[in-house]
């Protein structure tokens, strides 16, 4: 009884909140792109639909990725399919626009943290 740890006292080195999840679009060449998974289930070994959007350039598009990929791994997919012309993609209308620009201005807040 009584023992305690101390937790709080972790050394912080280096954060590393999460996984980047903001992308440079290799269609604008800013860093506003976001993968989002719009299936949360799935099975392992079965696949899902990435979706992907420009928050610059308002690219938009869908790749199918295994389901154990994470939005760096879709990415990598997802550039390779554009670079080899096979990605099929659109540009979002104008009426998302507001919505991506406070978008843009959190993701370049947090960009600015992780250096
Ligand atoms: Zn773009």
């Amino acid at each position: 009884m009584g023992r305690r740890r101390r937790k709080k006292a972790r050394k912080i080195i280096r954060v590393r909140k999460t996984l980047p999840k903001v992308f440079q679009c290799p269609n604008c060449g800013i860093r506003a792109l976001t993968i989002t998974f719009p299936e949360k289930r799935g099975e392992p070994g079965s696949s899902r639909e990435a979706l992907i959007k420009c928050g610059h350039c308002k690219l938009y598009a869908k790749i199918e990725v295994p389901y154990v990929f994470h939005e760096v791994d879709a990415y990598s997919r997802f550039l390779d399919l554009f670079h080899e012309g096979k990605l099929e993609y659109m540009f979002m209308e104008e009426e998302e626009e507001e919505a991506s620009e406070e978008e843009s201005l959190k993701l370049s807040t947090e960009e600015k943290g992780e250096q």
